[in-house]
């Protein structure tokens, strides 16, 4: 069967090279005459895989010495507990904007065990943009400033980021990462779960700087305490080996593609592909204020339910799946994370510009 071009929010999909060397090096892995799978965490073979892993990922987003890369499970939901408990280290305040049902989430996490502020809030409209920050708001004694960078079911990003000072700026990435150059430096801690950007789920990476490492509440159950991660390179219990290795592979895929100022520069293509016909389509409509407009999901609305359900279904039959919106939405979404190629986004536009004429 014919691959189709995969729309999907998470998990989505991954790099065809990527998938065929897994493949081809699936039951005997690096010449070690077992699967990846079957590996000893421990052992020299599986350590080759998980320091490369590293060592790409800090290449790619020139990371600084000073920060940690934690190879985690648990997902970036997991992240919405893990963050507070360690980082509520003195006044146990946190700032926090919402944009949306992640950014709730995290939220609702953090207030299990300190004080949240919102500092700013775009759910008036349904988070169809991202919010002025109004540094007048912000708590100066905050033990942290969170905020969503990419809002994967809105289809916002942050394109400036807050100037929160000494205040650690901590993000969820989830659905961001890797798609564009971030300075690791303006941030204190980035978490992502990697079934987006980064590989198959179940691997979640923590980039956190090291002076917000050994910090947590007494309470803390000893696997959601970044210190035990960070002491045991990951290896406090069974990291997920797979998932590491599936992610090495991506890395060296957007390294040889020429790393991220050149993945930055596709995505910007194939996003403005998209908009571009959005805003001249006299059919479909985008979602999203122009200036706040993400590069990983794009939402667009036809004008009634029964032409969105029509869509959906003629261009699954078109092989251009996964593009229903999400239920709070509704409409349409196609996440174009990294590995949807070029090609993929001039199928859609191509699907998009027929179905118009035949519509209307
Ligand atoms: C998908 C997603 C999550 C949830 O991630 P899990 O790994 O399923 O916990 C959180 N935040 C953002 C921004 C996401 O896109």
């Amino acid at each position: 069967m014919e691959r189709v071009y995969n729309f999907s929010a998470g998990p989505s999909a991954l790099p065809l090279p990527v998938l065929e060397e897994a493949r081809d090096q699936l039951v005997n892995t690096n010449g070690c005459g077992m699967s990846v799978m079957e590996m000893s965490h421990r052992s020299k073979m599986f350590l080759d895989i998980y320091n490369e892993a590293e060592s790409l990922l800090r290449q790619l987003m020139d990371i600084p010495n000073n920060y940690k890369v934690l190879f985690l499970q648990g997902g970036a939901s997991t992240q919405f507990a893990m963050v507070p408990l360690n980082l509520f280290a003195k006044s146990k305040k946190a700032d926090f904007a919402n944009t949306g049902v992640w950014s709730k989430k995290a939220i609702s996490e953090a207030k299990r065990y300190g004080t949240v502020n919102i500092v700013a809030s775009s759910e008036d409209t349904t988070f169809s943009y991202i919010p002025e920050l109004d540094e007048s708001k912000f708590s100066k004694d905050a033990d942290y400033f969170h905020i969503t960078l990419n809002n994967t079911i809105y289809g916002t990003r942050f394109t400036k980021l807050p100037n929160t000072g000494s205040v650690p700026l901590i993000t969820d990435a989830s659905s961001c990462i890797l798609s564009e150059v971030y300075d690791v430096n303006k941030f204190g801690v980035i978490y992502a779960g990697a079934q987006k950007n980064i590989g198959p789920a179940g691997l979640t990476i923590v980039i956190i700087r090291e002076d917000l490492i050994g910090n947590a509440m007494e309470s803390t159950p000893t696997m959601l305490d970044y210190k035990i991660h960070a002491d045991n390179d990951s290896m406090y219990n069974t990291p997920p080996t797979f998932a590491i290795y599936m992610a090495m592979l991506v890395f060296r895929w957007l390294k040889e593609m020429g790393g991220l100022p050149e993945m930055e520069k596709r995505n910007i293509e194939k996003a403005s592909l998209l908009y571009d016909y959005l805003d001249e389509s006299t059919l479909f409509s985008g979602t999203v204020v122009p200036k706040d407009r993400s590069l990983m999901n794009v939402p667009f609305l036809l004008p009634s339910d029964e032409l969105n359900k029509k869509f959906i279904k003629e261009a699954q039959d078109a092989g251009l799946v996964n593009l229903a919106g999400h239920r709070s939405v509704g409409g349409m979404r196609a996440s174009i994370y990294n590995p949807m190629p070029f090609e993929g986004v001039k199928a859609l536009v191509s699907f998009m510009k027929d179905f118009e004429l035949n519509n209307k």
